[in-house]
């Protein structure tokens, strides 16, 4: 198992995936752009490149918490003698429960927000949207997911098919592709579809501080931030924030010090400031 998703397999899959997703982008445009996208792309793939060098370092501390608990059987679940099946399950579950509290961290904390908006900026949304991270949000999360990795107790190969995993469902999730209404909504009762993702990617505050979920959409609705799929909605979803609209700010200095410049507050207290009333469930997902 652990062969067949060395890093040198899942790198090829993703980028495989991503352009196959790139070209039916451009076939078959699902919305179409409202300006030149040359420098969106530009400033998301140079982000992709800058954090996927920096990412090599927390990956490789993820791996090396994983091992040190495998080898140390320091980890919660190697207190417990378990069946392989619950132990998969169990990790599985466990880090997207983690990526879902990871995210919703970074929408309610002010310094993370910062960082964080980064990739919500961006005001449009397609495949190369997901690899719109600042690299010291990567670097937090990879931190925080391998501190969590040793203290559960989940082992490299899980670690493994959860971030091929995770990779894959995020890039499809952000696709400016129409995914056909029942397969939207027959994936959606369990993963995270488009459609799901484009409403955390809208311009409207509530919308913003919802649907969190990385793979899975259960963890939205256990604690009631789910606000449903926008191809549920009558109006197209606008996407970005009120600010870092222009064409300038898409390019990758500007997104580099974005965190730094001015305007910045976190959704959450702006939702709280302005009295937005959360749109929880406005189409719960079926
Ligand atoms: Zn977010
Ligand atoms: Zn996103």
């Amino acid at each position: 198992m652990q062969d067949a998703l060395s890093g040198e397999t899942s790198a090829l899959a993703i980028f495989g995936l991503f352009l196959l997703a790139g070209a039916l982008e451009l076939l078959w445009p699902h919305r179409q752009h409202n300006g030149p996208i040359t420098k969106r792309w530009f400033g998301n793939v140079t982000l992709y490149v800058l954090s996927g060098a920096i990412m090599l370092v927390p990956a490789i501390v993820a791996f090396a918490a994983a091992l040190a608990s495998h080898v140390t059987r320091f980890g919660l679940l190697d207190a417990m003698p378990l069946p392989p099946v619950y132990t998969w399950t169990v990790g599985i579950l466990a880090m997207d429960a983690l990526a879902y509290a990871n995210h919703r961290l970074d929408h309610n904390i002010g310094v993370l927000w910062r960082i964080h908006a980064v990739h919500h900026s961006d005001p449009e949304m397609d495949a190369t949207t997901t690899f719109r991270h600042h690299p010291l949000e990567v670097m937090l999360d990879s931190l925080l997911v391998g501190g969590c990795v040793l203290l559960i107790g989940i082992s490299p190969a899980q670690v493994a098919v959860y971030s091929l995993l995770a990779m894959a469902i995020q890039l499809v999730a952000h696709t400016n592709i129409q995914v056909p209404v029942r397969l939207e909504r027959g994936l959606g009762t369990v993963l995270v579809t488009p459609g799901f993702h484009q409403m955390h990617h809208s311009r409207e505050i509530g919308q913003t501080n919802s649907n969190y979920g990385q793979v899975f959409v259960f963890w939205d609705h256990l604690f009631g931030s789910n606000s449903g799929r926008a191809a549920d909605r009558e109006r197209p979803i606008e996407f970005g924030l009120d600010h870092f609209r222009d064409a300038g700010s898409q390019l990758p200095h500007r997104l580099l010090l974005q965190p730094v410049l001015p305007q910045h507050s976190s959704p959450q207290s702006e939702d709280q400031a302005s009295g937005t009333t959360r749109n929880r469930s406005v189409s719960p997902v079926s």
